[in-house]
């Protein structure tokens, strides 16, 4: 492919940023190489956009804001979101096949972003004029109300893992509230997120209203968190971004929303039912390769039961299917050499501090070979304090710790450094919200992990996984600035 070529798996020019409404080359002309992760092959470029990039972006959202974008009512929003909506429903097909070979994420499991993001778009283009703010009860005298009003610019860096369910709870979250947004999305996929562009051209967003730059972390990335012109910044990846992210923003005093890593556990007890919860143990530790945040990447079980999960859970991983993302696999690849580099060096700390095996699927013969796969494996037992049950490894890693009562288990849940998301099993009712109550994290799930998703329901974590909410109605008020008008009319 030569730089003056578009990628012919794709349906439009890669090469473009889309800035107050036209697709057009990145100031610097550099491109950047976007390679299919199930085989290694350079599948498209984009575009390197730079700090200049990023200011015309940020004029694009401000002239939107002060034009055509910033008079439309609330309904009128809620309206073109769910245009949108439509439109990515009827072309969650396509979608699904560019995040196969951009992410190398399963087809179904594409198919599934593609739809949430779908549903995201119905679920704010539905509640864009339904945010409402009080009247106070006050003085004598007074009459006294709160309006909740967009924040302006908003910019929102964005993950390669699921590009497009996070860019339909931020981005969407932020449009209903009458923002304009400047998304920078992840150097390693971004067809989804310019796909995305395309979509709410067709369904008549305003030009400026949504802006896309792509390019690299600390150039595009870092120009758009320190940016005066930007009035909140919703970031989604890494805890040592994620810090950057909030120092920068910092500086200009900016609300922040920052949703990071995790280390989530699931916890089983001696009485829950373990046919209902071992289809949900394993598939949110494999789901799109471990690459999740919420991935349950611990799994703490009761231990009079131990052995029966790790049996069970052993016997699934000898049959999880591997293979290129547009064969549908179970498991795909990772998203690139460098992150299997990452997830292997864990297995080698596992192996050189005599961790046990329980289980390891099998890489079937025939796999490409430039693909960046790596065999999912599931080790029992491991302590607590271990590394690999410590650090969000983000890949097909998952760690079985024992333990004996609810106070074990509540400790060892609780003792990382992040609070995202945790799962429990058990059929005592009472136990379940003792556990809900004091487990620290963002979301509890008890007897199912995820809830299918859940785009109704507020997301976020505690300590070094983030903080602000994104999903369901709360997103809403993050996306948008509380005023309170106090009248003296005697
Ligand atoms: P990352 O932090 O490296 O990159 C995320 C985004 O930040 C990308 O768009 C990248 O270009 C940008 N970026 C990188 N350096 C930057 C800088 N200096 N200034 C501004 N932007 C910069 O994260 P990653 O490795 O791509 O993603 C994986 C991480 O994301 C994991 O830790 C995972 O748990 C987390 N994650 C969290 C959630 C959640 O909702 N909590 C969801 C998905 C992923």
């Amino acid at each position: 492919m030569t730089a003056t070529q578009a990628s012919p798996a794709v349906g439009f020019d890669t090469r473009k940023l889309l800035i107050g409404g036209q697709w057009r080359a990145g100031d610097s002309a550099q491109l950047l190489p976007l390679h299919n992760p199930s085989d290694g092959s350079l599948l498209a470029q984009i575009a390197r956009g730079n700090a200049a990039d990023v200011d015309a972006a940020v004029a694009a959202a401000q002239a939107a804001l002060a034009g055509d974008w910033g008079r439309w009512t609330a309904a009128e929003r809620g309206r073109v979101l769910l245009k949108m909506s439509q439109i990515a429903t009827a072309q969650a097909d396509e979608l699904a096949r560019l995040e196969a070979l951009d992410v190398g994420k399963p087809l179904k499991q594409g198919r599934a972003d593609a739809l949430a993001l779908a549903r995201y778009l119905e679920f704010y283009g539905g509640a864009a004029d339904k945010v409402m703010g009080d009247t106070i009860p006050f003085a004598n005298g007074y009459t006294a109300f709160s309006i909740r009003e967009p924040h302006g610019v908003t910019g929102h860096i964005v993950p390669w893992n699921y590009p497009m369910q996070i860019i339909g709870r931020s981005v969407g979250a932020a449009l209903a509230m009458g923002n304009a947004c400047v998304l920078k999305p992840a150097e390693e996929a971004c067809l989804s997120a310019l796909a995305f562009g395309h979509i709410a051209q067709q369904a008549g967003l305003p030009a400026g209203a949504l802006n896309i730059v792509t390019g690299l972390g600390e150039e595009a990335g870092a120009a758009l968190s320190a940016h005066p012109g930007v009035a909140h910044l919703s970031f989604t990846g890494s805890v040592a971004v994620g810090q950057l992210i909030q120092a920068a923003a910092a500086r200009n005093t900016l609300p922040v929303t920052l949703e990071l890593g995790g280390k989530s556990p699931q916890i089983v007890f001696a009485d829950a039912d373990l046919d209902a919860a071992l289809p949900f143990l394993v598939n949110a530790g494999i789901q799109n390769c471990g690459q999740t945040c919420s991935a349950a990447s611990r799994i703490l079980v009761e231990r009079p039961v131990f052995d029966a999960v790790r049996r069970r859970m052993a016997e699934r991983y000898a049959a999880l299917c591997i293979g290129p993302a547009l064969d549908d696999p179970e498991v795909g690849p990772l998203i690139s050499a460098r992150q299997r580099e990452t997830v292997l060096g864990f297995l080698k700390i596992a192996h050189d501090t005599g961790l046990t095996v329980a289980a390891q699927a099998r890489l079937p013969a025939g796999l490409p070979p430039g693909g960046c796969y790596v065999a999912p494996t599931l080790l029992a037992p491991v302590a607590p304090d271990h590394p690999l049950a410590q650090q969000e490894i983000f890949g097909p890693v998952q760690v079985m710790i024992p333990f004996d009562g609810e106070a074990e288990a509540l400790r060892i849940a609780n003792g990382t450094a992040y609070g995202l998301v945790a799962g429990v099993w058990t059929r005592d009712g009472s136990r379940a919200l003792r556990m809900a109550r004091q487990l620290h994290c963002g979301q509890v799930f008890i007897n199912n992990y995820g809830a299918g998703g859940g785009i109704e329901l507020p997301f976020g974590g505690v300590k070094h996984s983030g903080h602000g909410r994104e999903k369901g109605f709360e997103a809403l008020y993050g996306f948008s600035s509380l005023k309170t008008v106090a009248i003296h009319h005697g």
